[in-house]
């Protein structure tokens, strides 16, 4: 199984002329990892997403100035591709034809749950993510080097399986972020989790063996009845 993940500080422009509604999926997003981006009026929405690159833009459509559609529009006519999702209070089927038809990738209808749009957020950026393949990513001083497959820790190669190598590098692209084991389970096994199974928690223990056993300083922790996190100890 390919693993599709997203890279690092991947940038998103939100287009939201109510106050409490862009603060909200602003602290959201921040929160998961995004660059964000608020434009409050469209002719500040379509400016930015004309002159800045974006990995997707997040589009209210009734908005002051310029509404959703039409920065849509232009984007496209500007040769710009960046996905676009839109939120709209209506939730007519029309309007939903009509983003759709105008080139948007997705469309959520407001009120909406922060949960489905961070997981359509994620579907769309990596439908759209390309830059995966060819990097290096650092946690302190455990570095996975991606071109060559290898893994290091202070400066020392460590040996480990395809399927460890996969795991480190879901928690490594998700530092600080604790994974439940169902997500693991999905994106690493390609399976659906089954509580019953342990394959999860003994697969972290020989991964921990290798890179944290050796080592002063700890970086994967065991989130008690919610999953495993890999991160660098604060200060
Ligand atoms: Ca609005």
């Amino acid at each position: 199984m390919q693993l599709v993940l997203l890279r690092n500080n991947m940038k998103i422009l939100i287009v939201e002329d109510e106050p409490k509604t862009g603060t909200y999926l602003k602290r959201g997003l921040t929160a998961a990892g995004f660059v964000v981006d608020c434009a409050r009026d469209g002719r500040d929405g379509l400016h930015l997403a004309l002159t800045d690159s974006y990995d997707l833009v997040v589009l209210d459509v009734m908005l002051p100035g310029i509404d959703g559609w039409e920065i849509l529009r232009e984007m496209r006519r500007a040769d710009k591709q960046t996905p676009v999702m839109f939120l709209s209070a209506r939730d007519q089927v029309d309007d939903r034809v009509k983003g759709l038809e105008l080139g948007a990738d997705d469309y959520l209808v407001k009120p909406f749950a922060f949960s489905e749009l961070l997981a359509r957020v994620r579907t769309l950026l990596r439908r759209g993510s390309t830059v995966t393949a060819f990097e290096n990513i650092k946690v302190a001083d455990l570095v996975l080097d991606l071109p060559h497959h290898c893994v290091m820790r202070g400066g020392q190669r460590i040996d480990v399986t395809a399927k460890e190598f996969s795991l480190l590098e879901l928690m490594m692209r998700r530092q600080g972020e604790v994974l439940p084991r169902a997500l693991i389970a999905s994106q690493v096994w390609d399976m659906n989790f089954d509580s019953d199974t342990n394959v999860i928690d003994v697969a972290v223990r020989r991964l921990r063996a290798k890179i944290d056993d050796d080592f002063a300083v700890k970086l994967i922790r065991t989130v008690r009845g919610m999953g495993y996190v890999l991160e660098a100890p604060g200060p």
